[in-house]
């Protein structure tokens, strides 16, 4: 029996390391441009895996502005080298563990933003692609009740609006207005807010069709951006949570000893901009939210798209009016 077990426990790596092969296809550029001049399908090396990491077969993947900022160049002096895979957000099944992994094993359904660092050192090898290498301390166990696509449209953003309203220090019992709350962190900074933090208030912006929405979300006041000037209404609030990018504005409406923060564009103060870490642990805190269905992936309407719409993925998620996340799924 001794010698059964070792035959086929070799018999079980052969086949493992059998499956995964040195090449995959995926999307990549080895030029900064726009989505339609410089995104190719082809293949590339499936990563190799350090000890800190796990190789995942990809099953979905989400599209962040991050990916086009990044492919238009505007972060080249801290980003990794081209050619790049692009793709922070993933969704998939673990197919190889590195020899110091403890947590995760092979067959685990996972997901993760896959850079630590969105802006400095990226992935060179991201998660628009059959197979994705990622540590360990990024990655949550997927929740029981979402499906690949529903995953993958999380972590980025999430953890995002998490970090946000941990930094911004939103208490029990107060007030948060969320600028574009339909958008990608906007749609999950709302539900955080109102069901996690326990803000008393939430208030949101978006265009008119998107109203319905946020109200679903859990905001208590739905503001159409295009009818009427949050700056001008009455109400202050503790926290103003900005994924726009108007900064000056937004600190109009923050009471006396509260924040704002922002996500983009210049910071006028009190306000303070930060850039998300990506951690397993903030995907661990908000597992129960998610399974308890409390907090609900937001995935656009167009999509997702297919593996092989990426460019059309891209191009929507550019015009800058999407409704929670651009999914590229399945892959
Ligand atoms: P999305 O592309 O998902 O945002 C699109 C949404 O923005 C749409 O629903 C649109 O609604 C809404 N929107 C656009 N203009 C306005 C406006 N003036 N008022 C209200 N809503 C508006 O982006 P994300 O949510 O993924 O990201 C938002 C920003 O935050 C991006 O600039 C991104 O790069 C940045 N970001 C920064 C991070 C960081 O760590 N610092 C992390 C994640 C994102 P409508 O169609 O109704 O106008």
């Amino acid at each position: 029996p001794v010698v059964r077990a070792e035959v086929s426990q070799e018999t079980a790596t052969r086949v493992s390391s059998m499956t995964i092969p040195s090449l995959q296809k995926a999307w990549y550029y080895e030029e900064y441009g726009s989505a339609k001049d410089v995104l190719k399908f082809g293949e590339v090396p499936v990563p190799e895996v350090q000890p800190d990491q796990v190789l995942i077969k990809v099953h979905a993947a989400a599209l962040n502005p991050v990916d086009f900022k990044r492919r238009l160049g505007k972060f080249k002096a801290s980003d990794s080298p081209l050619p790049t895979v692009p793709g922070y957000d993933v969704s998939g099944v673990i197919v190889k563990v590195g020899s110091k992994v403890t947590s995760f094993k092979e067959g685990d359904s996972v997901y993760a933003d896959v850079s630590e660092h969105a802006l400095d050192g990226p992935k060179q090898w991201g998660s628009i692609a059959q197979y994705t290498a990622v540590e360990e301390k990024l990655l949550g166990l997927m929740p029981k009740n979402l499906s690949f696509a529903e995953a993958a449209s999380l972590p980025l953003a999430i953890e995002t609006a998490l970090e946000g309203l941990e930094r911004a220090n939103l208490k029990e019992g107060q007030t948060i207005l969320v600028l574009a709350g339909a958008g990608g962190v906007g749609s999950l900074a709302v539900q955080i807010a109102k069901h996690v933090f326990g803000a008393s208030l939430v208030a949101a912006t978006a265009s008119t069709s998107k109203l319905e929405l946020l109200k679903q979300l859990g905001a208590d006041i739905a503001i159409d951006y295009t009818k009427q000037k949050y700056e001008d209404l009455p109400e202050r609030y503790d926290v103003v949570f900005d994924a726009v990018g108007e900064c000056e504005k937004a600190v109009k409406v923050v009471k006396e000893g509260g924040s704002v923060v922002a996500l983009t564009g210049a910071v006028t103060p009190p306000g303070f901009r930060f850039v998300v870490t990506s951690k397993g642990e903030s995907l661990s805190k908000l597992k129960p939210y998610l399974e308890s269905g409390k907090i609900k992936p937001v995935i656009d309407p167009k999509g997702p798209f297919g593996f092989d719409s990426v460019i059309d993925a891209f191009t929507y998620l550019e015009t800058g009016r999407a409704t929670g996340k651009v999914v590229i799924a399945p892959i």
